[in-house]
């Protein structure tokens, strides 16, 4: 019996895979222009990482992590996220700040697989480290919604802030006392409340009809007064922004600015394409100096769903020979096309000229470029406008 891929496990190929390329590129660009650089880190990374940045009381470490014992009894884990990783890069190799650091890849979280939501996703993420102030806020927003921008889509961001450590605490002191009123909650919920509220608002089990204390109010004037800045600049320049005082983020790392970025043309459950914030305590946690900082993480597979450009690809010439004596005329001939940066083809196995030549319309060749015995005597070649029918004789 044939071997099958794991459940949630997808093999991407043809168009789709081109799309995900044509998505990486088109952020690749922004972000060149935001004078980023890239950065590859391991895909198995200590458990201990995520346990430190993400939290031992989120979804992603209780229940979504691809961990288990390496050969030498070391707890090891398929990375859930980028962020932890970038950051411990960052500080494993005493690289100062200010750091502007981007990547691409695979992501592992296990989770029920459905539409939008698969067990290895591809994020880009862009981390902005060492940088404050409401402007860094504002260009990691732009940042992120530029690309998608570029890419056509209809979205809309959503942000919010968690405000400083201090508001954050005395918001969160709020809200416990706030839900130890309510019976509506999840039994995760439940536990929550006490341990860490914040958590609550970010629960995804329907039902909780809750209208908790709004976060702008435990905050200061000065915080204020950025937070409506931020959002003022951001209209300015032209991005969709809505306040959202529920939005908190499934990450513990997360302090100050929150925000998502929403598909309007995917489903609820997983319409949210990109999401980041303001994480100030990151790299300290994570035995750096403390040093602000600001990143997100774009799902390049929901974005995929969504974005219908077609891949753009060269016009592509196809090579066929009148006989089997000409093949290595013809792979001469073909290889000569790519020289010259031309999409080129052929098939390598023995088949008639018409054979051939149906192949070559069926892999959709804008042009056909047909040798025989005496194009091989004049070092030329016939070519073949297949929308046209014309030919006409090009010398090599
Ligand atoms: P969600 O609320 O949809 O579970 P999240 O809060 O877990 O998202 P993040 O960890 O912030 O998401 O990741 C950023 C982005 O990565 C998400 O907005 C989403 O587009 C994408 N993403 C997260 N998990 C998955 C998954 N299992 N499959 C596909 N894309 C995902
Ligand atoms: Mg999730």
């Amino acid at each position: 019996m044939a071997v099958k891929a794991l459940r949630g496990f997808r093999d991407i190929y043809g168009e789709d895979w081109e799309k995900f390329l044509r998505i990486y590129e088109t952020f690749r660009s922004t972000l060149d222009l935001f004078n980023f650089t890239w950065i590859e880190t391991p895909i198995l990374e200590r458990v201990a990482l995520f346990v430190r940045s993400v939290g031992e009381d989120t979804d992603i470490v209780q229940k979504q992590m691809f961990a288990f014992k390496d050969r030498g009894g070391r707890d090891v884990v398929l990375r859930p996220e980028g962020t932890a990783g970038v950051i411990r890069a960052f500080v494993e190799h005493g690289m100062t700040p200010p750091k502007r650091l981007a990547y691409f890849g695979p992501m592992f979280r296990a989770e029920r697989p459905q539409r939008g939501r698969y067990r290895q996703f591809y994020q880009i993420g862009a981390e902005f480290i060492g940088y404050s102030g409401y402007l860094a806020d504002v260009e990691g927003i732009l940042s992120a919604y530029l690309p998608l921008k570029s890419l056509g889509l209809n979205v809309e961001v959503l942000i919010n802030t968690l405000g400083s450590a201090e508001a954050k605490r005395r918001y969160s002191q709020a809200l416990r006392e706030y839900l130890a009123g309510v019976d509506d909650l999840c039994e995760d919920c439940k536990r929550r409340r006490r341990t860490n509220p914040l958590r609550v608002l970010d629960c995804k089990v329907d039902g909780h009809r809750i209208s908790p204390p709004d976060i702008l109010d435990f905050v200061d004037e000065r915080e204020r007064e950025n937070f409506n800045r931020m959002m003022e600049t951001l209209r300015e320049w032209g991005v969709p922004v809505r306040r959202d005082r529920n939005l908190v983020r499934g990450l513990d790392y997360y302090t100050g600015v929150v925000f998502e970025i929403k598909s309007k043309d995917l489903d609820a459950a997983q319409s949210t394409i990109l999401a980041g914030g303001r994480y100030d305590g990151l790299v300290e946690d994570l035995g750096g100096k403390p040093t602000p900082a600001f990143g997100w993480a774009a799902g390049v597979d929901r974005i995929a769903l969504v974005y219908d450009g077609r891949p753009e690809r060269k016009p592509l010439y196809f090579v066929v020979r009148t006989s089997e004596e000409l093949r290595e005329y013809a792979f001469y001939v073909l290889m000569r096309l790519r020289e010259e940066g031309k999409r080129a083809d052929m098939l390598h196995e023995r088949r008639s000229l018409k054979a051939q030549m149906r192949y070559a319309h069926r892999v959709g060749a804008r042009w056909v470029v047909i040798v025989g015995e005496e194009e091989y005597e004049r070092g030329m070649y016939r070519l073949k406008d297949m929308e046209t029918g014309e030919e006409s004789l090009v010398a090599l």
